[in-house]
């Protein structure tokens, strides 16, 4: 297995650097986008980029194809429309993802979180918070270091990662941060890095305010796309769109973004005539709703083949319920969770792994299209 672990979140003003150019990575706040915000970011996507735009894990939209020269203009057109901090730390710092079935309150905590964070210790720069306060949580596979969820009797939880209790609080945002302060108080932070998941893996636990001890309502499913009440789920092919189709989008109202290649379109209560675009999903048993990419070649510097071309070709072959991975190497961005299959580039053909994540050891190694072709599992 070879590939780079990033010890940093990209951002918009610290973007990374890949194949097609630089990546830019905007935070839209509390994750949802205005109408103006979502046109702007594909006009932009459009005349600082190549106009095309991925849906992050941590529901941040991406930008790709951005050059230095085109970045500065970006980012004043980006500020024009109130999606950038006021610099890398700040950026840094607002590692935060809201449920998009989120409430006024829970915007309202976001809010104060991102404020609170100013005055919070330094934390790693992956260390991140997730609001998952609606009646249930539905963001449990999505992951960060303190989470705010609610009890089975209403009341607000702030749970660490690795525990599976939380503890009961009033004022949320300043109790997320105490126990952020804690997590370095107790030695979270090893030169620069460190999870809290790690942390209480080694048996620390907070006291007092902060000891957990409510479990938190059970759990429900990663959504799917369609129709919700608070308005259409859509997801996009491999969590990429053009800039066309977010502007597309916006025309039908305020964006959700979600760490599940699906926007959330604010206010309709049916799902709406889309137009019709490439890569849409709306349905989930399309195919496509089961099939995961990443960038692969030539887009990532990192990716070993080409990856999307092949998952749109064997969507339409896999068995109902199955799910399919395609990484380009072994570091498996697209779905680090299992999948039923998974074809991970090498430089000599495709290793297949059953029931497992892209780094886990192949059933089958060095598969050719033909090999793939001939699969049970395709055919
Ligand atoms: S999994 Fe895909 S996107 Fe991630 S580093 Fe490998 S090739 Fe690049």
């Amino acid at each position: 297995m070879s590939f780079k672990v990033q010890g940093w979140c990209p951002g918009a003003l610290r973007p990374m650097q890949s194949s097609d150019g630089l990546v830019v990575r905007v935070r839209p706040l509390a994750g949802r986008l205005t109408q103006a915000q979502a046109a702007g970011i594909a006009r932009a996507a459009q005349a600082y980029g190549n106009g095309l735009i991925d849906l992050s894990g941590r529901a941040n939209a991406q930008l790709r194809g951005v050059s230095p020269d085109t970045h500065p203009a970006l980012i004043a057109d980006l500020t024009a429309l109130e999606l950038i901090d006021l610099d890398i730390a700040a950026e840094t710092r607002r590692n935060i993802i809201v449920t998009p079935f989120a409430d006024a309150a829970t915007y309202a905590l976001a809010e104060t979180l991102q404020s609170a964070l100013a005055d919070a210790p330094e934390l790693p720069g992956k260390f991140g918070f997730v609001l998952d306060c609606g009646a249930a949580p539905v963001m449990t596979d999505t992951p960060a270091d303190i989470r705010i969820e609610r009890a089975p009797d209403g009341r607000l939880l702030l749970r660490p990662a690795g525990c599976d209790l939380g503890a009961p609080v009033a004022e949320a945002a300043s109790a997320a941060i105490a126990l952020a302060e804690w997590f370095v108080r107790a030695g979270g932070v090893v030169d620069g890095r460190g999870r809290m998941a790690q942390l209480i893996a080694t048996g620390a636990r907070p006291d007092g305010a902060l000891t957990p001890r409510c479990a938190p309502a059970a759990s429900l499913p990663r959504p799917e796309p369609g129709l919700t009440p608070h308005g259409p789920l859509v997801e996009v092919e491999f969590g990429q769109m053009s800039a066309r189709t977010l502007d597309a989008l916006s025309v039908l109202g305020a964006i959700r973004v979600t760490p599940w290649r699906m926007v959330l379109i604010e206010g309709l209560t049916a799902m709406p005539d889309l137009p019709d675009l490439p890569g849409l999903i709306t349905r989930p048993h399309d195919p496509r709703h089961r099939v995961f990419a990443c960038t692969g070649a030539p887009g990532c510097p990192q990716a070993v083949g080409p990856t999307r071309d092949l998952a749109r070709a064997l969507a339409p072959r896999l068995s109902p319920g199955r799910t399919l991975h395609v990484s380009g190497c072994a570091k498996g961005c697209a779905w680090p969770a299992r999948a039923d299959l998974t074809l991970v580039a090498t430089p000599e053909g495709f290793d297949l792994v059953r029931g497992g994540r892209a780094s886990d050891a192949p059933a089958l190694r060095q598969l050719s299209p033909t090999d793939l072709n001939d699969l049970p599992e395709f055919s």
